[in-house]
């Protein structure tokens, strides 16, 4: 019975179909080492040889059943777990990536933090304190709306930001961001040493279609909700935030933990390299579900004898001890109401 065969590997997507997904990813991961200049090295508009939008969607739905059929492998391993940090500017579609992308998984497998502006409790403490806090266990699939790395981008477009966090002076003035780059480096590369793998992804907004996107959440009174003035102030800061980025993926882009950026101006195509990102690391993972031991497989085997022979009488009472509803045969039970 090839479908109890403890030796059995589990169905492994094919070499050939992981080579496509490791092709259409490697132009959007940030070597390591490399000095990136947002602006400059990636498109936001690129849209990877898919041209339609329908084309597109058959490519995502592929993606989603991946995710599904790998994450279910990953809670039964139970070994591993996988953080995928989302990063974007406003109105780069991190919500809808999340929906979209993870909408075939077990939700139970899957937990979703966002991190917003810290609060006072928040500020006492060291800052990777409260990602840390929240971050997934073994066999889960975490996802960082925003994450530790707002550590390096809204702390230090806005310093104000980092007043406020009550560094020790000599900490606060000598190479603080430098320092930030190596404490999540560091940080990062324990969690992988310890089974957690990273995922980064940055969503890549262009300025124009973030215009596009704010006017139509002004247009739109079903968008109205989304629309927040801040944003809009937010954007006058634009060049600020694209050389935070830059620095951010030249110095937090690692072996273990590569960037990796994702043109945003098409949310379909986003969606889809997104899944195809994350579905590579768990390709990578190779989660199997366990195999039992032969003293698990006896035990299983004398379950079943012992189940098999408990044949039922006619119209045994249930646990509440009224007599079952007698079911004529070949007839169904009907549901209530
Ligand atoms: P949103 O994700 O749109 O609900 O907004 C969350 C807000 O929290 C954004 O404006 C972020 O810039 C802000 N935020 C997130 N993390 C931090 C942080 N560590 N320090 C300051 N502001 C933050
Ligand atoms: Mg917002």
């Amino acid at each position: 019975m090839a479908d109890t065969d403890p030796s059995a590997k589990f169905e492994k997507i094919s070499d050939s179909a992981s080579r496509r997904i490791a092709r259409f990813i490697e132009p959007f991961r940030v070597s390591p080492g490399s000095k990136v200049n947002l602006a400059k090295d990636f498109d936001p508009a690129f849209e990877g040889g898919i041209k339609k939008k329908e084309d597109g969607v058959a490519l995502l739905n592929e993606g989603i059943e991946l995710l599904a059929k790998y994450q279910a492998r990953l809670a039964a391993q139970d070994t591993y777990g996988v953080l995928v940090v989302l990063q974007a500017l406003d109105a780069a579609g991190k919500d809808g990536t999340i929906r979209h992308v993870m909408s075939g998984v077990n939700p139970q497998g899957v937990r979703v933090e966002s991190f917003k502006v810290p609060s006072s409790r928040e500020l006492d403490q060291d800052f990777l304190r409260r990602y840390q806090e929240r971050l997934p266990s073994r066999g889960e699939i975490g996802i960082f709306n925003r994450s530790h790395y707002e550590e390096v981008l809204v702390v230090r477009v806005h310093p104000e930001n980092l007043v406020r966090q009550q560094l020790p002076a000599e900490t606060r003035e000598h190479h603080v961001w430098k320092r930030r780059y190596e404490a999540i480096n560091d940080w990062e590369r324990y969690l992988s040493e310890n089974g957690f793998r990273i995922v980064k992804l940055f969503l890549n907004l262009s300025k124009e279609e973030q215009r596009l996107r704010f006017l139509r959440r002004i247009d739109l009174p079903d968008h109205n909700w989304k629309f927040s003035s801040h944003d809009v102030e937010e954007r006058r800061f634009w060049d600020a935030y694209q050389e935070a980025f830059s620095q951010m993926f030249s110095h937090t882009s690692t072996a273990s933990a590569p960037w990796y950026v994702i043109p945003a101006d098409r949310k379909w195509f986003a969606r889809i390299a997104a899944a195809a990102v994350i579905a590579h690391t768990l390709i990578d993972i190779d989660p199997q579900y366990p195999t039992l031991s032969e003293d698990a497989r006896r035990d299983l085997g004398a379950a079943k004898v012992a189940l098999e022979s408990e044949v039922p009488s006619a119209a045994a009472p249930n646990a509440n001890g009224d007599a079952a509803r007698a079911t004529p045969p070949g007839k169904l039970i009907q549901k209530d109401g």
